[in-house]
């Protein structure tokens, strides 16, 4: 059994963000005590009060930039203070064409906030520390499922940051047997938590398909244009592996209970997916379901870089942490559209 106790303080760096404000939702529910340490360079402080809300608690937020060297002695202060027992590390930059016009940009804001974390961590010999990687990670060459032994290749700086941390991770728990680390590799978290409170809040025009989607169906944009209808899958979209953020979130729970309960040290790749590939095509008819409005779509070039289809393996995630994926595409796009309709400009609103 998970001895819950030895990670009752979590450290959440970038909690204040997408996932990280449901990841905060899910350990307070759990009576867990948490420090959000964020600079709100892609989130609103609005967030922090509504994860309050929805899950009152122990919750602490120290406002610190991870990267700036300036800010590392308030921050080791800080998580030693707080008594930190392990950490969930989601503070980092994710936009994959920003990384590629500003990679020198993305490697010291997601290295450096890593390598302060890690400095935090064993000042407050709090050496857990659950990670969130992506399935970017891979390359582009490997078989469906992908089990977390397919090869790895990311294509763009952003990938590599994320590649680059998980085998830091490795070094740092290689070097000294006292840490446990999971890098988790999320698929494509979606949607929002039921009640409509907190969500994705794209500042700028929405790389990612659902966002995207979303504003379509609540009319702040015309149309989605779908990224290439020439791929060998089922209907010539791209298919990839929706994850509701919901689930996600307890599946980070789930990861720190297991290292709780683990007594060897070590870090270890695991998937978080549900296993299942929903084409563009397909996403689109379950939000316009769910939404009950129309979302007009034109068929546009393929994406430089986008592969054809990818989704997961999740049976590690099952063996050992127990977890699996319980919510479908219908959940996320009603959670998701509820967000929308009820925050239509976001947290600004
Ligand atoms: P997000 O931008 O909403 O959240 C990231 C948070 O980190 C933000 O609140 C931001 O202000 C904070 N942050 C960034 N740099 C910081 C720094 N130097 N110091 C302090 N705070 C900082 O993104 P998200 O979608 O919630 O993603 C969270 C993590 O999951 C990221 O590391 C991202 O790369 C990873 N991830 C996201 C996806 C996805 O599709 N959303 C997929 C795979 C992996
Ligand atoms: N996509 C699309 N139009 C958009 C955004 C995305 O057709 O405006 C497609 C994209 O080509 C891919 C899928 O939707 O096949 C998911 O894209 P997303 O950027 O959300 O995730 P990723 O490609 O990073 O897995």
């Amino acid at each position: 059994m998970p001895s819950r106790a030895e990670i009752e303080k979590v450290v959440l760096t970038g909690g204040a963000g997408y996932i990280g404000s449901h990841v905060a939702v899910a350990l307070l529910e759990a009576g867990r005590d948490v420090l959000i340490v964020d600079n709100f360079c892609n989130s609103h402080p609005e967030a922090v009060v509504r994860i309050g809300e929805l899950a009152p608690g122990n919750l602490e937020l120290l406002e610190r930039d991870l990267a700036d060297p300036a800010h590392k002695d308030d921050i080791v202060k800080a998580v030693c203070d707080f008594g930190a027992q392990g950490a969930v590390h989601l503070a980092g930059l994710k936009a994959v064409g920003e990384s590629v016009a500003e990679p020198a940009r993305y490697y010291r804001n997601n290295l450096g906030a890593t390598l302060t974390l890690i400095e935090a961590l064993n000042a407050a010999a709090a050496k857990t520390i659950v990670f969130s990687s992506s399935a970017t990670v891979y390359g582009e060459r490997n078989k469906n499922p992908v089990t977390e032994a397919g090869a790895t290749g990311p294509t763009n700086p952003y990938g590599r940051t994320k590649l680059f941390i998980e085998d830091i991770l490795k070094d740092v728990a290689a070097a000294n047997s006292a840490w446990r680390a999971v890098n988790l590799r999320y698929f494509n978290p979606v949607g929002a938590h039921a009640s409509g409170r907190i969500g994705e809040d794209p500042g700028d025009i929405p790389n990612n398909l659902f966002p995207f989607i979303a504003q379509v169906a609540v009319g702040r944009r015309d149309k989605l244009r779908v990224f290439g209808d020439d791929y060998p899958t089922r209907d010539g979209t791209g298919v990839r592996d929706y994850i509701h953020v919901s689930d996600l979130a307890h599946g980070h729970l789930s990861a720190l209970d297991w290292l709780a309960a683990r007594q060897k040290g070590g870090a270890i790749d695991v998937n978080l997916g549900t296993g299942v590939g929903y084409s563009v095509l397909e996403a689109v008819a379950a939000f316009k379901r769910a939404s009950n409005r129309d979302i007009p779509y034109e068929i546009a070039p393929r994406r430089t870089g986008d592969i054809a289809e990818i989704y997961a393996d999740a049976g590690l995630a099952k063996k050992l942490f127990g977890w699996r994926a319980e919510k479908t595409l219908d959940d996320m796009c009603a959670d998701h559209w509820r967000w929308q309709r009820m925050n239509p400009d976001g947290y600004r609103g």
